[in-house]
């Protein structure tokens, strides 16, 4: 996270070119994509916007799948936050600053082995599995893959529909893809939980509970499970409590595991 002026040599100035708002605090976007632009679903990029004449830099998860020839981002707005109060008037035209290099280690090709993938999200986080399940890849490695999202408030399950027609129709064309379950759960939205059958609390009570794997229908194990985590870092730390009483260690260069965190803040 930085705010300077240095980086734009390493970065190309971008044309936004739709924005959709889901709630008060939530967008999308797409922007050009520079010539040449190479990434693996599940990476960043680091944006760049002016903000009182100065660059802020800030890192963003890629939503869009790397075939598309544009760039698609997920953000909410933090309120008094020095880029995302730029980004939340964001029009259409608008220029944007995108470096040219990409980044981030939470890729599929790191994992080894397992049947059932699980992409663990609190609000935004979800975005890298967009990218990962807009890309064919996902759905031939896999048996089962699992989304589960968590959010206080219903309204802000941004890309849902998507989600639940990509496990309609997944976007490969293969004799059994992987099933695809989106597991909603939402920690202060009670009415929500009882009406639109999504989980209620937080996804680490819910995991230790054992209530999300019953809605799952599958244990999560050292030897099928390969799992995601991304977004509040409180949510990661507790994950990973969690996954190593069960046995369960990150994934490092060398040393395969069950799981790769990304956190957002
Ligand atoms: C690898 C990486 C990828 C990221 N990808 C995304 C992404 O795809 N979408 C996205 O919205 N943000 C993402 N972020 C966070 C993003 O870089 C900014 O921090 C965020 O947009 C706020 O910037 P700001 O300058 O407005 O607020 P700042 O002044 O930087 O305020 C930061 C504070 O806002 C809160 N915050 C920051 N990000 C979030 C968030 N996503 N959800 C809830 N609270 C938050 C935290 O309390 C944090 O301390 C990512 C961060 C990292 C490190």
């Amino acid at each position: 996270m930085t705010n300077d002026t240095a980086n734009t040599d390493k970065a190309t100035q971008e044309t936004v070119l739709d924005v959709r708002r889901w709630t008060d605090n939530l967008l999308s976007f797409t922007t050009t994509r520079p010539p040449g632009y190479r990434f693996i679903a599940g990476q960043f990029a680091r944006l760049g916007l002016l903000a009182d004449e100065c660059m802020v830099w800030r890192a963003y998860s890629m939503t869009s799948a790397p075939k598309e020839d544009h760039l698609e981002f997920y953000s909410i707005v933090v309120p008094g936050g020095l880029f995302t109060t730029v980004l939340r008037d964001l029009q259409p035209g608008a220029k944007i600053w995108v470096e040219k290099q990409c980044f981030g280690f939470m890729t599929m090709d790191r994992f080894t082995g397992g049947e059932d993938f699980w992409m663990f999200a609190t609000g935004t986080g979800i975005g890298p599995y967009i990218s990962i399940l807009r890309d064919a890849e996902a759905w031939t490695r896999f048996r089962r893959m699992i989304v589960v999202h968590g959010v206080r408030h219903a309204s802000e399950f941004a890309y849902h529909d998507e989600l639940r027609a990509l496990a309609q129709r997944p976007p490969v064309d293969a004799p059994s893809p992987a099933t695809l379950q989106v597991i909603g759960a939402v920690s202060r939205d009670k009415d929500a939980a009882s009406a639109k059958g999504y989980l209620e609390g937080r996804i680490t009570t819910l995991l230790e509970d054992g209530s999300l794997e019953k809605a799952a229908g599958i244990a999560m194990t050292p030897e099928a499970s390969r799992i995601m985590m991304c977004g509040n870092p409180a949510m990661i730390e507790d994950m990973r409590r969690i996954l190593h009483a069960r046995e369960m260690r990150p994934v490092r260069r060398a040393i395969p595991g069950q799981f790769l965190t990304e956190n957002y803040w």
